[in-house]
């Protein structure tokens, strides 16, 4: 078997990526070559784990702020949201090969599991990737948090967040070109420069469960894989890394 770092991995792709840049709903192509990837993962031996946003299709504070729809109500159609994607992204697995499950922490029942922690281990132990729907299943927090929360309960070894850049940078890299790059960060000094690479409630859930995050480009072909095999790719954020951006730099 291949070197392996992270036997165990939580996977959080947002709504943002299963569709073309700044685009709406889910694009067939996208979805095909993160298929690619996950399987490519897959055949190192990995238990994938994958957590979906819902951003693509609704955000429950932006859909609330044009009136007419209670933020609460905003945020559930953001949840079943997920649910969406995540039957989308189950599909396309399975038509490249692999098994899954999809489990929705909001009740669905004639097209997913619900969400029963025992038996997503069991099912990650099998082979078939476990696709979390549904976030939380609680309103007005984001599925950031619930992919710090499944990781925390599977016992994953890593949560990987995709990011549609290369990693944490000490400026937003879309407006500053010479923007750099950090490869090492702690916690904490995510949560005081108040990066923005997960929320406040992720990054602690992170923190107290000691769950490494890797923050990394799904859009470059073998990223992820390379990440999982522990190359030296994106930003790792843990209790060792760098207590702040000056020192990281
Ligand atoms: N959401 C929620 N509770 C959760 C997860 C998500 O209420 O536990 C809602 C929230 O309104 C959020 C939307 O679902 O804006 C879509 O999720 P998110 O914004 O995290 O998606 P992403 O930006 O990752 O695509």
């Amino acid at each position: 078997m291949a070197d392996i770092k992270y036997h165990r991995v939580l996977l959080k792709i947002s709504g943002e990526g299963l569709c073309r840049p700044g685009g709406f709903g889910i694009d067939a192509d996208e979805l095909k070559r993160i298929g690619k990837e996950l399987k490519s993962v897959c055949e190192l031996g990995v238990q994938l784990a994958i957590v979906v946003g819902g951003g693509n299709i609704v955000r429950g504070r932006e859909i609330a702020a044009h009136g007419g729809i209670e933020e609460v109500t905003g945020h559930y159609m953001g949840m079943l949201g997920t649910v969406i994607n995540a039957l989308a992204v189950q599909d396309t697995l399975e038509l490249l090969g692999l098994n899954t499950r999809v489990q929705s922490a909001v009740a669905v029942d004639r097209v997913c599991e619900k969400f029963i922690r025992r038996r997503a281990i069991r099912h990650l132990e099998k082979g078939r990737v476990v696709i979390f729907a549904g976030g939380t299943g609680n309103p007005f927090v984001t599925t950031d948090t619930g992919a710090a929360l499944r990781a925390s309960e599977i016992g994953a070894d890593v949560l990987l967040k995709a990011t549609k850049v290369d990693g944490v940078y000490d400026r937003d890299p879309v407006q500053d070109p010479t923007a750099k790059l950090l490869d090492h960060l702690n916690y904490n000094a995510v949560i005081d420069a108040r990066l923005e690479v997960m929320d406040v409630a992720a990054i602690d859930m992170c923190q107290r469960n000691g769950v490494p995050v890797v923050v990394f480009n799904l859009k470059r072909e073998g990223n992820m894989r390379d990440v999982v095999q522990g190359k030296p790719i994106g930003t790792l954020v843990d209790s060792a890394g760098a207590e702040n951006v000056s020192a990281a730099i």
